[in-house]
């Protein structure tokens, strides 16, 4: 955090190098549009071919074929959940959290991309509907479904409070991980990664820019739908902070299950539609 009290004295044309206009980053015009109406056709009659219940404090994986679409739907009450998306034939591509919210901003919703790891760098899911999208950003500077909060781990916990608590999100995604790939817990931990926080109510506080958590606004009956662009693997945390209301890592807080409904188009309209192909970027690096 910024020092209350400086050390150092401003220099004398300091108003005006603080006045200078932002550019943004990573202008997005460039890149291909989510072709939403595509989708939205696709999306017209699809059949629900599953469902994955995630119990409160737990997470369980689910795949999600290229060209149809995952739901994540509250139940039963106010929850939030963490997100981790892999390639389905390798995990090593996965879903880069910072990479977008650089491209996206911090919170994300309906038309935004979920971007995978280098050296691909593609889109692995795209929002097509958000129940949420009303909320925008309230007074606080919060919103929903952010790409900042990385995710509730047992090592941030045990540097704060000397616990040892098991059913942080990312323990919860490791675990889910390992029964999905057969691999030993410890092996297959390196493959959690940031998350999207689908549903969480998150912020920077205006004065310090901290990073802050409130109760989420999501109901019963809301969802946040994506389309798979590649073959996925997800992996849903029910966050042990249910609501995010008072407190995470620890068994204090109400939680809830969420559900995972998986909806398979059943029209032509992808019949010209091809997963997005790994980033071109030649990898050389100079040498
Ligand atoms: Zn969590």
């Amino acid at each position: 955090m910024k020092l209350t009290n400086p050390q150092h004295t401003a220099p004398a044309d300091s108003a005006a190098r603080k006045a200078v206009e932002p550019v943004i980053c990573y202008p997005v015009d460039t890149l291909p549009p989510a072709d939403l109406d595509l989708y939205t056709r696709a999306r017209v009659g699809a059949k629900k071919t599953g469902e994955v219940l995630i119990p409160p404090r737990e997470a369980r994986t689910f795949h999600v074929p290229a060209g149809t679409f995952f739901r994540i739907v509250s139940v039963e009450g106010p929850q939030v959940g963490d997100l981790n998306l892999w390639n389905a034939h390798d995990i090593n591509e996965r879903f880069y959290a910072g990479k977008t919210r650089a491209l996206h901003g911090t919170h994300l919703s309906t038309g935004d991309r979920m971007w995978s790891s280098f050296p691909t760098l593609r889109p692995m899911a795209t929002i097509t509907d958000d129940t949420l999208d009303w909320y925008g950003f309230d007074a606080f500077g919060g919103s929903v479904h952010d790409v900042i909060g990385t995710r509730c781990d047992p090592y941030t916990a045990n540097l704060l409070a000397g616990t040892n608590y098991h059913h942080c999100c990312h323990s919860n995604l490791c675990r889910a991980l390992a029964e999905e790939t057969g691999q030993d817990v410890r092996a297959i931990e390196a493959h959690v990664h940031d998350v999207l926080n689908v549903f969480m109510c998150t912020g920077f506080t205006r004065d310090t820019q901290q990073y802050f958590m409130k109760a989420t606004p999501v109901r019963p009956g809301d969802y946040l739908e994506f389309f798979a662009e590649i073959d996925l693997i997800g992996g849903l945390s029910a966050c042990p902070g249910g609501a995010c209301d008072s407190q995470h890592s620890s068994d204090t807080a109400q939680c809830h299950p969420l559900l995972v409904e998986l909806y398979c188009p059943v029209n032509e309209a992808l019949s010209e539609w091809t997963s997005p192909p790994a980033n071109a970027y030649d990898r050389s690096h100079g040498v």
